[in-house]
């Protein structure tokens, strides 16, 4: 008899292996709250990697994106635009400053944010664009840049899913007045729960710094340029302590390794079902010309929902752990009844058609062979 293969989980957690050391070392240095020297080290490091101009470490990209919507003057009457097909984290930050949430579409091809969708909303309430680079894979920047050219609506890009992936070469983050990025567990570097905010637009970096202060000058006052340490402003706890940011360091550290090993197991997966795809079985991830790809997802997209949900209940059924992704947050119980706007079937068929595969770093070669090997013996099975 063949011996039981072990379940194949969607998500493991990877460790470098000197994350509990960096801890153990902010322990012993006796600074364990926030901005502290792991903090700086690795605010530094995006700065440098990435040419970003100023980065703050978060507890969350959703305390990213909330401090995003503060920063921005968010306030009751604002629209901000953000696509449907999209974690809950953006539309609750600007929701909660009082804006009303207009959702686009996502393109006809590909879940990211369809710019001509995004044309239909835009008018003199637009305050942002909160874009979503999904599994990674840029939006098109010189499109959504150009709508807001010469306006005041502000272009926020959330590239929880974006470390290491570019637009033209260039590091995703760096495009919008601010990005956002997660340090979740299920994201390619982590810290268990975190995140980051990078401005890059001058005029708000010295508030950024405020708002993440608890809306004090705490940090001026620490680097010596103010005397006092006062509240200056509206602002939360939105730094985590050196345990997250030693932790995180290590991660940093490694970021090369981990992304070679994902973008390995990106491109096996696309060789094993690049024949079933051709045949017309479901799309694989389309990655633009313009993009790059850093590893984060592998999807594919089927072609009507019930081979989705069979196919999900196949895998599992053999111990592989796959996945739907997205709910659209216009359909959504909380938000359904308030939403004004047209269906919007892009998203809507995502969320319905898409299934992701198990992904991480210790993957192996051959649990990536068993997951294709299942996909493709499912669809050879419907014929
Ligand atoms: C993971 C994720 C978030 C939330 O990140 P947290 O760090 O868990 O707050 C927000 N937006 C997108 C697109 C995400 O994938």
């Amino acid at each position: 008899m063949k011996r039981k293969r072990p379940p194949i989980r969607f998500n493991k957690p990877y460790l470098t292996g000197k994350e509990s050391y960096y801890m153990f070392q902010a322990i012993e240095m006796g600074k364990i709250s926030g901005n502290g020297e792991f903090t700086q080290k690795c605010q530094q490091f995006f700065n440098k990697r990435y040419g970003f101009r100023h980065s703050l470490l978060t507890n969350s990209c959703t305390d990213a994106l909330e401090m995003a919507a503060i920063l921005l003057n968010i306030r009751e009457g604002d629209e901000v635009i953000m696509p449907s097909f999209n974690f809950v984290s953006a539309a609750n930050a600007f929701l909660m400053r009082g804006a009303k949430i207009r959702f686009a579409d996502s393109l006809p091809d590909h879940p990211n944010i369809d710019p001509e969708s995004v044309r239909t909303l835009i008018n003199n309430r637009t305050k942002a664009i909160v874009l979503v680079h999904y599994a990674g894979v840029a939006c098109d920047m010189d499109a959504l840049q150009s709508m807001v050219e010469g306006t005041r609506i502000a272009l926020v890009e959330d590239t929880a899913h974006g470390i290491e992936a570019g637009f033209k070469g260039k590091q995703l983050g760096s495009f919008g007045s601010l990005a956002t990025f997660s340090f979740h567990e299920t994201k390619n570097i982590i810290s268990g729960e975190g995140g980051l905010l990078v401005v890059n637009d001058p005029e708000l970096v010295g508030r950024s710094e405020i708002i993440w202060e608890k809306g004090t000058n705490r940090a001026a006052f620490f680097r010596g340029d103010t005397e006092k340490y006062e509240w200056v402003d509206i602002g939360s706890s939105f730094l985590p302590s050196e345990l997250t940011a030693s932790f995180l360091y290590a991660q940093l550290e490694n970021i090369g390794l981990i992304q070679d090993k994902r973008c390995r197991i990106w491109e096996l997966y696309r060789e094993h079902l690049q024949p079933c795809s051709d045949k017309g079985c479901f799309d694989l991830p389309r990655i633009p010309d313009y993009a790059s790809n850093n590893g984060h997802m592998f999807y594919l997209v089927c072609q009507d929902p019930e081979t989705r949900n069979e196919l999900i209940d196949y895998l599992v059924g053999k111990g592989i752990h796959a996945v739907f992704h997205y709910l659209p947050l216009h359909n959504s119980p909380f938000f359904h009844n308030r939403y004004e706007g047209k269906g919007l079937p892009n998203a809507e068929r995502l969320s319905e058609c898409l299934l992701r595969l198990p992904f991480y770093f210790e993957l192996s070669e051959i649990d990536v062979a068993v997951v294709c090997e299942a996909v493709n013996q499912f669809f050879k099975e419907r014929g």
